[in-house]
């Protein structure tokens, strides 16, 4: 399980630092480093490539997990470098961005957009396991989450259009319902499905309510 990130694309990148000649890179060694977004190889080909267009490189390191707190020492030690930058692109999940912010004096840009949590079925493959609604379905429905798995993020599905245990919306993905009705037929759990449930708390997800109290 990790976070999925995928590299934003290069003109944007450079847009973000039209006004910035001294660059700071930062890699994650963790996450963007399985997703092959931010790890050693991909930190020194955007090197090149901001050389490329004349920006000056200070310096660069891959944290080894850029969202973690350790990540003040490690800025720490090339600190001369980071200080000559006028600004730092991070290359890690929007935690590791936010991480880095919170210990610069810089101004901060990520490289990567940040998809979701997941896991990787093969190189630049992921699947989709859980995008944090905060109101947990899991209980009614074997442990396979509809919300991130289908396209429709249905909570009575099957749609209808799933044909041969496949989505309509992407033939190349399982139906999420589908999943979800053999493994309680499996576990002779099915009756589950009938259970009456009262309707989803969207409010506490991230699109549909103000951020918790501190
Ligand atoms: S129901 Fe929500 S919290 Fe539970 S796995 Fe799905 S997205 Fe994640
Ligand atoms: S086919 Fe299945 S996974 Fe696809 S949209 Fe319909 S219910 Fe959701």
């Amino acid at each position: 399980m990790k976070t999925i990130t995928q590299q934003k694309p290069f003109e944007e990148i450079i847009q973000f630092l039209e006004r910035e000649q001294r660059v700071y890179l930062i890699g994650c060694g963790t996450c963007a480093t399985m997703c092959q977004t931010g790890g050693k190889p991909e930190v020194l080909e955007m090197k090149g490539k901001l050389e490329e267009i004349g920006k000056e490189v200070t310096g660069w390191m891959v944290i080894s997990t850029a969202c973690d707190s350790l990540t003040r020492e490690a800025l720490e030690e090339d600190i001369e470098a980071v200080q000559r930058a006028d600004a730092i692109l991070v290359m890690a999940c929007a935690f590791g961005v936010q991480t880095v912010a919170q210990y610069v004096e810089k101004l901060v840009y990520p490289a990567l957009n940040t998809l979701l949590l997941g896991h990787e079925d093969s190189p630049g493959h992921f699947s989709r396991i859980c995008i944090q609604c905060a109101d947990c379905v899991l209980a009614q429905t074997g442990g396979i989450c509809p919300i991130a798995r289908c396209p429709k993020n249905l909570l009575n599905g099957p749609c209808g259009g799933s044909e041969g245990g496949k989505c309509e919306i992407n033939p190349d993905l399982p139906c999420a319902w589908h999943l979800i009705i053999e493994r309680l037929t499996k576990l002779g759990k099915l009756d589950k499905l009938e259970a009456i449930v009262p309707p989803k708390d969207w409010s506490v997800s991230f699109t549909g309510s103000p951020p918790p109290p501190r």
